[in-house]
């Protein structure tokens, strides 16, 4: 699969700001999400365990659904939202705070961003470590699989240039679709009446990090292929995202008390290395050193 990344990152930014036509089409689930993230990658068990245990517990955020009558479902703080057996249905995935960052050539605006996502280079900071999700090293391919449209094409529609430059797709046998994914990427939070009060901040984007360490903990502590929850791991991993206190989440406090509105001009922003690199944040190796490959290796991802 080819790909031009080079000044893109349309797959790890929200740049509905920066589009003339609207879109919804990355998101998916069974209903329509509650919080307003754009991209979310959804991650596995085994990838939230991942990050929990390496301390970046406070990277990680939920995302529950709205549904219809017709669609399997629980009514919490006067929202039905999408449920297993009674249930709440849910994925983890990435905090997207404020970044500057001027993706296809514009000036820097404020566009909620990846945390992982380095605003400078427009790289990926973890891509090619074992922290890399499976979801971003199976994009684009996975939605020319399911026969949608890809962020990539979508870029191009908007913004000109060749991105997209080979549409092969290479199969998306890992990416956990259907029945078996319950427990590996959709989770199932135990209680309904513990989210009185959570569904609503989810809604107001005013999640608290107790709210976020809740479901990020009944993650850890499912089990693939089962509605079953250990109650020692999830009580393990909510009381270590609690304490977690990595380079991501101080660089997201500080990105946001910085941001000016979504979509704005960043026109003095702090700077993107003493925000995330001095806070530990690893570094991307810049387009030179990739020589306009998407990634150093040449392998399939979501932005290199
Ligand atoms: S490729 Fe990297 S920056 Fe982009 S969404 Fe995935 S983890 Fe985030
Ligand atoms: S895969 Fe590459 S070209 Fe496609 S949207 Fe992501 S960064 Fe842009």
């Amino acid at each position: 699969m080819k790909l031009n990344c080079e000044g893109c990152a349309g797959c790890c930014i929200d740049w509905r700001p920066l589009a003339e036509a609207p879109s919804e089409h990355e998101r998916r689930g069974p209903g329509e999400p509650l919080d307003d993230a754009y991209n979310l990658v959804p991650l596995t068990r085994d990838e939230v365990a991942r990050f929990v245990e390496r301390g970046f517990g406070d990277a990680l955020t939920p995302r529950l659904w709205r549904v219809d009558r017709e669609t399997p479902g629980v009514v919490v703080d006067g929202v039905r939202i999408a449920a297993v057996d009674g249930r709440p249905a849910f994925f983890v995935g990435f905090r997207k705070p404020p970044k500057p960052v001027g993706p296809f050539e514009t000036e820097r605006h404020w566009l909620r961003s990846c945390v992982f996502l380095d605003p400078e280079t427009l790289q990926c900071r973890i891509h090619g470590t074992d922290s890399y999700p499976d979801e971003c090293a199976a994009y684009p391919s996975h939605n020319l699989d399911l026969g949608v449209e890809t962020e990539c094409e979508r870029v191009e529609a908007e913004h000109g240039g060749n991105r997209l430059l080979d549409d092969a797709p290479e199969g998306s046998a890992g990416l956990l679709l259907g029945p078996q994914a319950i427990g590996a990427k959709v989770f199932a939070y135990p209680d309904p009446d513990e989210l009185a009060g959570t569904v609503d901040r989810m809604r107001r984007d005013a999640l608290t990090a107790t709210d976020r360490a809740a479901f990020v903990g009944v993650a850890v502590g499912s089990s693939p292929g089962s509605l079953s929850v250990n109650e020692d791991r999830t009580a393990a991993a909510t009381a270590e995202v609690l304490d977690a206190d990595s380079w991501v989440g101080r660089a997201i406090d500080e990105w946001v008390d910085a941001a000016g509105t979504e979509g704005s001009l960043a026109t003095d922003p702090p700077n993107a290395d003493a925000v995330e690199v001095a806070r530990g944040a690893p570094e991307t190796p810049g387009w030179d050193a990739v020589a306009g490959e998407r990634h150093p290796d040449g392998s399939l991802g979501e932005n290199g």
